[in-house]
């Protein structure tokens, strides 16, 4: 049972992504994934962060705690996108992106140009 990227390399020539928009998908790849580092950095100091304690007084227990739970969905989200762009560019060296994880054909330019990191193709994502 070959692997994706022994099957990435023997299907090269087949590959629907040309050399341009491969190079534009890791730009983009790599930009979001600078992002969102970014977001995480900055998020650890967050001065609005340190304004919803200071404000407690004005906002309920609840309010706070459903703030702070909203803030955690956020960050866990951001992680788990910065995972799968990781995992995108780590894919893009290996030479096997682009590949659906789930039936081994092709993702669509179209769908990877909204979502470098998409692991799955359309069909297997529904
Ligand atoms: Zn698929």
């Amino acid at each position: 049972m070959p692997n994706l990227a022994s099957r990435a390399r023997e299907r090269h020539v087949l590959f629907v992504l040309s050399v341009e928009e491969q190079i534009e998908l890791e730009i983009r790849a790599r930009d979001e994934l600078e992002k969102l580092r970014k977001e995480a950095t900055t998020e650890e100091v967050d001065p609005q962060a340190v304004a919803v304690d200071v404000a407690i007084g004005r906002l309920s227990r609840l309010d706070s705690m459903q703030m702070e739970e909203v803030r955690k969905d956020a960050s866990r989200r951001r992680n788990h996108r910065i995972h799968e762009l990781q995992e995108a560019l780590r894919k893009m060296d290996e030479g096997s992106y682009g590949l659906c994880a789930g039936c081994g054909e092709w993702i669509a330019f179209a769908r990877l140009e909204q979502r470098p990191e998409a692991a799955l193709c359309g069909g297997c994502a529904r």
